[in-house]
């Protein structure tokens, strides 16, 4: 298939021009907003003048399909609040690309798909773990946003656009194409990450309840201090958990609530957040136990007591091994020595499509390594050869799997 770049290149900055931040390239986009659907009733229109056949599903992933088994390229459109040009929309508009370029060329067969609400407005890669039967509707539609808006009300603003489900069964392989929104391929200046896994998530929220005192009256050893519980348990945690994680473990307190939260009061009471990502379950439990001994030890030194909610998450998951070969065997021809395998530390559709059929994904560079910003940036020439590389893939996938039937 021939592919022209120019016209990838042009539809990635139409569709930049949906909820434009007026900060360099960035977009206000997020699921369901004005911006969001009209990004994706314009993308629908480019797929129909394409020749693929439309369908938004009841939760609004918009699908673009050609007849028959076919390949599903794709990721989505939905961004954060402040969010870059490229996240999820370089995934899109680059299949768009290629079922364009291999309709030109008569083959293979690649349908589009285009995943609502991946940056979790409402859970973790809403639509496509509605899909993938990973988080049922029902249970979907109680989900509320910060602002207080259930799913059900926001995805009632499909309206007529809204039709059945698409059966997952019509598609051999899913590939998404992403950049990486890490530093690893920028620091070594290469420009294609082959994916080998998508680690795994957990999160829960900690509440350490103290005494709250007057902060000059109350003596240090009669405090029940609940902030200084929190400090002594985070310098702790680290210490304890190095001698096994790897440099691929993270674990994060990044919301944290003090109450009162005032100068001059001892603070009685605590609440964080907890999360830690490692590609390995085993590892995710290992951490898990870690924190509850760290916690109960670091609360009994302090006289405050700790309560958390049940952790959440996603587990790790492997890409399929075939669809791997096939992204590796393609950037060895078309770019060698600038390719690596590589783990996906951020979450992404492909975790829960990979349930249903093969899956893989593929990276480009993130310059600086930013994303969920308005500056994420990647040099077009690293867009193109990503480009180049997964059409290349898919043909060799689809090559490969079809041509037992070929010769029978
Ligand atoms: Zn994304």
């Amino acid at each position: 298939m021939k592919l022209n770049h120019a016209r990838f290149l042009n539809r990635l900055e139409t569709l930049a021009q949906f909820g434009a931040s007026g900060v360099f390239k960035g977009v206000v986009r997020p699921a369901y907003s004005e911006p969001d659907l009209a990004a994706r009733d314009w993308i629908a229109q480019e797929m129909e003048q394409i020749g693929l056949e439309v369908q938004f599903d009841p939760v609004g992933n918009l699908f673009g399909l050609t007849e028959g088994q076919s390949i599903l390229l794709g990721s989505h459109t939905d961004s954060q609040p402040q969010g870059g040009w490229l996240d999820g929309a370089l995934g899109v508009i680059g299949a768009l690309e290629i079922a364009q370029a291999s309709m030109e060329a008569g083959g293979p067969p690649i349908s589009v798909v285009n995943f609502q609400d991946e940056e979790g407005r409402f859970g973790v890669t809403t639509g496509s773990a509605i899909w993938s039967g990973v988080l049922p509707l029902e249970q979907a539609d109680r989900i509320v946003d910060a602002r207080g808006e259930s799913f059900a009300q926001a995805r009632s603003k499909l309206g007529t656009r809204a039709q059945g489900w698409v059966d997952p069964a019509r598609f051999s392989a899913f590939l998404e194409m992403h950049i990486e929104q890490g530093p690893v391929l920028d620091q070594r200046e290469l420009g294609i990450g082959v994916v080998s896994n998508i680690v795994g998530i957990r999160d829960m929220r900690v509440q350490i309840d103290g005494e709250q005192n007057h902060a000059g009256t109350t003596p240090m050893s009669m405090r029940k201090d609940a902030f200084q519980a929190l400090a002594s348990f985070a310098v702790t945690l680290n210490a304890k958990i190095a001698s096994y994680v790897t440099h691929e473990t993270v674990w994060t307190i990044g919301h944290v609530d003090l109450v009162p939260n005032a100068a001059s009061v001892v603070p009685g009471t605590v609440t964080f957040s907890m999360q830690w990502r490692d590609a390995s379950l085993a590892r995710l439990d290992q951490i898990q136990d870690c924190i509850f001994d760290t916690l109960q030890m670091v609360c009994a030194e302090h006289g405050v007591t700790f309560s958390c909610s049940e952790p959440l998450g996603i587990v790790p998951t492997q890409m399929d091994q075939s669809v791997q070969t096939a992204l590796q065997h393609a950037a060895q021809e078309l770019t060698p020595s600038l390719w690596i395998d590589m783990p996906s530390g951020a979450l992404h559709d492909a975790a829960n499509v990979a349930k249903l059929m093969p899956t893989g994904m593929l990276f480009v560079p993130s310059i600086g390594g930013l994303s969920h910003t308005f500056t994420e940036h990647t040099d077009p020439k690293d867009l193109f050869r990503g480009l180049d590389v997964l059409a290349a893939g898919v043909t060799r996938l689809w090559r490969r799997n079809s041509f037992p039937s070929h010769i029978a």
